[in-house]
């Protein structure tokens, strides 16, 4: 079966007002793709983001999606951790956005919620408040939130930032399960080089002003990095794996 194509970009300027961040952005998502948003802060990652939720509008161009329900993770920074809110109720809230706020849960709310709990691998700790959570834990508990939703796509805003190097590998590889076993749509935004290319298919990697679309292989060489960062780059692979680092100086 051929790829499904879920989104289109043609010719799209993203930014606000007057003030264009990228031009001339053209990209497809097909169904099942694991593509990462790379980039430094400021290039405008969320700004795509937002243009492709639909929160903002293109300044030109075209950007078609076929009727899709997005699971959006945020940082988990920002999200407010001091109501006294349980693992469970901060994933039900997933269901009570399809619901709206005041109708009760049904026997499927609640077996969705258990379910999404569960792929993400923290059924026991539905109990526990929020706030006691340690990152890679609320994370998680994020994750769970977004997958109550049922989407078809699952968006995460750098998901691994300021977890300990375990935490940070079990999350990616809770995420390469979800995109392998659960068949969903991935957007990965990070900017992490070597975990985008040892996890994802395709990148999305932006510069101010400067997009790039591809495979690992074409978009991650020194060359082209060299280019994008005015930076030297070593890449490198070591028992199958990419090692990107920026060279000293
Ligand atoms: P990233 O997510 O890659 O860090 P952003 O998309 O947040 O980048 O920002 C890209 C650029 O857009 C930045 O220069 C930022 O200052 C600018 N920007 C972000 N939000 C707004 C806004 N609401 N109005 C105008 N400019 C904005």
């Amino acid at each position: 079966m051929a790829d499904r194509e879920i989104i289109s970009f043609s010719d799209v300027t993203i930014g606000y007002g007057k003030t264009k961040i990228l031009e001339e952005l053209n990209f497809s998502v097909y169904e099942n793709d694991f593509i990462g948003i790379v980039g430094p802060n400021g290039a405008g990652k969320s700004t795509l983001l937002k243009t492709l939720l639909g929160s903002l509008k293109p300044l030109r161009g075209v950007v078609k999606k076929e009727s899709l329900i997005f699971g959006y993770v945020p940082q988990r920074d920002l999200v407010q951790p001091l109501l006294p809110y349980t693992v469970y109720d901060v994933v039900m809230m997933g269901r009570y956005s399809l619901l709206g706020l005041f109708n009760n849960p049904g026997k499927e709310d609640k077996r969705i919620v258990e379910e999404s709990l569960d792929n993400a691998g923290i059924c026991d700790l539905k109990n526990y408040h929020y706030s006691s959570l340690s990152g890679g834990q609320r994370q998680r508990t994020l994750i769970a939130r977004a997958l109550a939703v049922e989407p078809n796509i699952l968006i995460l805003d750098e998901p691994t930032n300021g977890m300990d190097t375990p935490s940070h590998y079990s999350l990616l590889a809770l995420i390469e399960r979800l995109h392998k076993e659960k068949q969903l749509t991935i957007l990965l935004v990070s900017h992490l080089l070597s975990d985008v290319a040892n996890y994802v298919q395709k990148i999305l990697l932006m510069e101010k002003y400067f997009f790039q679309f591809g495979n690992i292989s074409e978009i991650l060489s020194e060359d082209n990095l060299r280019k994008t960062y005015s930076s030297e780059f070593s890449v490198s692979t070591y028992n199958g794996e990419f090692i990107i680092t920026s060279k000293k100086r």
